[in-house]
């Protein structure tokens, strides 16, 4: 219920660069990592993560499998040997 009235809302931030969770601008989020050469993360203050693409121009929220290889990319070798 809660989600299907706040997705719309979360897009529209995400939108105009605003984080969902508390509204800084994007922009001066610290960048954590790289996804490739046209996308990164980054990590707002309140710990949101997003993934920009430069390509775009355009923010979206960090999945799941997107946070792991970031997180993964410090201490390569941890997943190297699961
Ligand atoms: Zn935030």
């Amino acid at each position: 219920m809660c989600k299907k009235l706040l997705k719309p809302l979360q897009n529209a931030l995400i939108e105009k660069h605003l984080c969902v969770g508390c509204t800084r601008n994007l922009a001066t989020a610290k960048r954590i990592g790289s996804l490739s050469d046209n996308r990164y993360m980054v990590e707002c203050k309140c710990k949101r993560r997003f993934v920009y693409d430069k390509e775009l121009g355009t923010f979206q929220r960090a999945t799941f499998a997107e946070e792991q290889q970031i997180l993964t990319q410090d201490k390569p070798n941890s997943i190297l040997f699961k």
